[in-house]
């Protein structure tokens, strides 16, 4: 690795991620350890949640930057001064610095707020990046602008509560406002939201989505348990017969629309007729994608202090069992797109195809979102003229329980 400063940007919300963000952290110490040159930066949730326990024990780290620290670490780089500056609360208003590197992949997210005002009772991300702050519209719509000059095809609206957008701010909702003012670019052909709670998603949102032909009918709606009694317990709203009416109000009103959303399952006091009641619902609820989660004790929560902790192998066998009922729902609802011509982002040309003169690329078809809801492999002919950022129409052809295999079927498109 010729990289003289190494930035690792943590999460630190969850055991399992911040069992991950640890572990790269001690590789990199290993390496530091073998060639001094190397300095070691340590940002994002974990930074911020855990400065000092990181301070004491991972000495080859040469700066730890919390949330409210992560834009200095530039500035500090130049001058060849890292010093740590302590642990800090998380920042007041959001701080937006919207010319910031790009991977080289043709889709960015586009973070509207930070830090969360819901208090579900097992969650560490109020305590870790604050209270809820919007960027000011302008602001999201210039960042919106300076992606497109990127040359970006593809953004993400992303918030802890997305649909909250612009409360702190303007004493109201301005996302639907937000979504009508985002049109006009050059490149950018696709807007996909994510992490709506279901109490932002009405009327006036769906009306705004149809009212932009840019944004996908793609919705990802966090909903985490079906059982009243868990809900509460969780610090949410609701039950899984008012979540099964909004979903079928939504199939109704955006007849192809997609859905995503995640559970928790093993939160105490989670009875078997409890994760029974969970299991009708997503039988019922038929979400295109699912993010199943074990419950994680987080030191801080109010979750951390209840009662009835469902045991270890009981909350396995229930993700085990849910992951089951929910891939034979993905499969189905995803093989109903095959056979159909739709259209792709491609992401990167992955080669040639082995024996043959036919060309080779992966991208994600509209539903998928990025990151999370696999790929798209697509082959095409070797002179077909198709490059990454590019969305073609192709014919799908197979859907082999991840991800999707097709053919180029046409040239660019919308
Ligand atoms: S809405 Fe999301 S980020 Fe906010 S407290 Fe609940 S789970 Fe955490």
């Amino acid at each position: 690795m010729d990289a003289d400063y190494i930035i690792v940007n943590t999460c630190g919300f969850i055991e399992a991620a911040k069992q991950e963000s640890i572990n790269t952290i001690l590789e990199l110490a290993e390496l530091k350890n073998r060639s001094d040159r190397k300095k070691i930066i340590v940002t994002g949730c974990l930074a911020q949640r855990y400065y000092n326990e990181l301070a004491k024990e991972i000495p080859e780290i040469d700066l730890i930057a919390g949330i409210s620290k992560e834009f200095n670490i530039a500035g500090m780089i130049k001058k060849d001064n890292l010093r740590n500056g302590g642990a800090t609360a998380p920042p007041k208003d959001f701080v937006s610095y919207p010319e910031r590197v790009l991977s080289d992949l043709p889709y960015a997210y586009l973070q509207v707020a930070d830090g969360c005002d819901n208090r579900c009772s097992y969650c560490a991300i109020p305590t870790i990046r604050g209270t809820f702050r919007s960027k000011p519209i302008e602001k999201v719509i210039e960042e919106a602008f300076w992606l497109d000059e990127q040359g970006i095809k593809e953004i993400n609206l992303i918030a802890q509560d997305t649909g909250r957008y612009g409360y702190d701010l303007y004493g109201r909702s301005r996302f639907t406002e937000l979504l009508g003012s985002l049109t006009g670019f050059k490149n950018i052909e696709w807007i996909r939201l994510l992490y709506l709670q279901p109490h932002f998603i009405n009327d006036e949102l769906i009306d705004a989505m149809k009212g932009n032909e840019l944004v996908l009918p793609y919705l990802d709606i966090p909903i985490q348990h079906a059982s009243p009694k868990i809900l509460r317990a969780m610090g949410r709203h609701g039950a899984g017969s008012d979540y099964l009416a909004l979903i079928a109000w939504l199939r109704r009103v955006i007849s192809n629309i997609v859905l995503r959303t995640s559970i928790i399952v093993g939160f105490p006091g989670e009875t078997a007729a409890d994760f029974n009641e969970l299991v009708q619902f997503v039988e019922k609820a038929e979400f295109d994608y699912l993010g199943i989660f074990e419950y994680s004790p987080e030191e801080g929560t109010k979750a951390a202090a209840l009662p009835g902790r469902v045991s270890g192998k009981t909350v396995k066998e229930r993700y085990h069992q849910l992951t089951a009922l929910q891939d034979s729902i993905s499969r189905q609802r995803n093989e109903n797109r095959t056979g159909k011509v739709c259209n792709v982002l491609i992401e990167r040309a992955t080669g040639l195809k082995d024996g043959s003169k036919e060309s080779l690329f992966e991208g994600r078809a509209w539903w998928q979102a990025p990151e999370v809801d696999g790929y798209t492999y697509i082959t095409g002919d070797s002179q077909c003229g198709i490059k990454p950022g590019q969305i073609v129409k192709t014919q799908v052809d197979e859907f082999d329980g991840c991800d999707f295999h097709g053919r180029i079927a046409g040239g660019p498109g919308k």
